[in-house]
């Protein structure tokens, strides 16, 4: 056991309320500058829906995240840093500043001298980069207005490989907010297609920054992320990404994020891991088996054994601490209420989900109890408004059976708080099968 520290987050997507003072700070932070218009490192996505960039999960179109080839190790599927050092001037597979978005301002004149209409504001968009009037026909979170259902939102990738569960009538629509950071991921596969090695991942905290002195814009990087998650200025021709606000770590501070989520739903903090097996977690050929796989690389913090590992590698007695008292490992294994996104990808992402419960608004047809009211919901888990093949897809490379379980804990803890709230024995409400 080789124990390494990692910086990680775990986001409680029922808190979302798709604000996005997230990613505002975040671009005031880092972000707002000529050549990075289009970029947030911070992004909150409408689900179901394209993503952004847009339709960023198709990885037989992007050729994003590892695989695994017949001998069963892994390769890249942008291909390896050697291989793109030879094929260096051949084009990366690249979004388009359409998938991105194209970043317009109101023709802020018009908006305000326009007489009086009986409708809509008849002022358009201007494109900030070629500075054109055009018609904007897609941003980030176009798909709030469409709402979920293979009808409404057509083009989502993740909707479209769905059971026929989700052939769903127009009120049994859903929808809620995916906020993403870079992953900074243990295996990252940005790093490993960088034909600079201008990528690297600090040994201290797992933090995965670009050197900008190295890089030499080849943007391979962009699309070996499976994720989406580095971005080319265009300006400086070098490539960017989240730091998760290092500056501020390194001082004790959150990021920037973090600190000003106004739904308080995004818990940092340090885990522990075994670096040797990293690699045989992100191998493991049962896309259902990695899920757990990635559970067990991260390491008890209280564990004697993994103290003293920690210890024998240098880690100082301060964070060996500081990975006890954050909730990471917990909500990752201990309660097992947190979900990787996409663990199919192989590149072992560092910022989990608590996946949202959504609300529960029914009656129980035959008491005419309110089904949020202690098991009530607990029974309600298998009709439930988002369907559990969809957050399957997206957390569990399609197994349903351990996003059901984490529901079902939630369900309980909901069902648990909502008595202590009312004056009641919570001891009462919690099914045999939670404990
Ligand atoms: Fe690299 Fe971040 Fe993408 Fe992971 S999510 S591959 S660390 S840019
Ligand atoms: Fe969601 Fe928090 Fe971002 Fe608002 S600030 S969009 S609540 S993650």
């Amino acid at each position: 056991m080789r124990v390494m520290a990692q910086m990680a987050m775990v986001m409680n997507l029922d808190k979302c309320i798709g604000c996005h003072t997230c990613s505002v700070t975040c671009k005031q932070t880092w972000t707002n500058r000529t050549g990075m218009e289009y970029v947030w490192f911070n992004n909150v996505e409408t689900r179901p829906g394209q993503g952004y960039p847009r339709t960023y999960e198709d990885q037989e179109r992007w050729k994003g995240g590892w695989k695994l080839n017949k001998r069963g190790r892994l390769t890249l599927k942008a291909g390896s840093r050697l291989r793109n050092l030879l094929t260096i001037f051949s084009s990366p597979k690249m979004p388009t500043i359409r998938d991105y978005y194209e970043p317009w301002t109101y023709d802020y004149e018009t908006l305000t001298t326009a007489p009086l209409q009986e409708h809509t504001p008849v002022a358009r968009p201007r494109s900030l980069i070629s500075g054109e009037e055009m018609n904007i026909s897609w941003s980030a979170n176009w798909d709030d207005s469409l709402a979920g259902g293979p009808e409404l939102a057509p083009s989502d990738p993740v909707l479209q490989q769905v059971s026929d569960k989700v052939k769903l009538e127009f009120e049994q629509t859903f929808m809620f907010y995916l906020p993403r950071i870079c992953e900074h991921c243990l295996n990252p596969s940005c790093a490993a297609s960088c034909p600079s090695g201008a990528i690297y991942k600090r040994s201290e905290d797992g933090i995965v920054l670009v050197d900008q002195d190295r890089c030499r814009g080849w943007r391979k990087c962009v699309t070996g992320c499976p994720y989406k998650k580095i971005y080319f200025n265009h300006r400086t021709g070098k490539a960017e990404k989240c730091t998760f606000c290092f500056p501020r770590v390194e001082v004790g501070l959150p990021t920037v994020c973090a600190e000003t989520c106004v739904g308080r739903l995004r818990y940092i903090g340090l885990v522990l891991y075994d670096a040797d097996a990293v690699l045989e977690a992100a191998s493991v050929a049962d896309e259902h088996e990695l899920l757990d796989a990635q559970r067990r690389v991260l390491l008890d913090p209280n564990d004697p054994e993994v103290i003293r590992g920690a210890e024998r590698a240098g880690i100082p007695h301060d964070w060996i601490e500081a990975a006890q008292r954050s909730p990471i490992w917990s909500l990752i294994n201990r309660y097992q209420v947190a979900l990787p996104l996409h663990p199919e990808y192989r590149t072992m992402p560092m910022v989990w989900y608590i996946p949202p419960l959504s609300p529960v608004v029914d009656v129980v047809a035959d008491t005419g109890e309110d089904a949020e009211d202690r098991g009530n919901l607990f029974a309600a888990i298998d009709s439930l408004r988002i369907p559990v093949e969809y957050l399957a897809e997206l957390f569990t490379a399609g197994d349903t059976a351990p996003v059901t379980d984490v529901l079902r804990r939630l369900a309980a803890m909901r069902s648990y708080m909502r008595d202590i709230n009312l004056g009641r024995d919570p001891d009462e409400s919690i099914p045999e099968a939670v404990g």
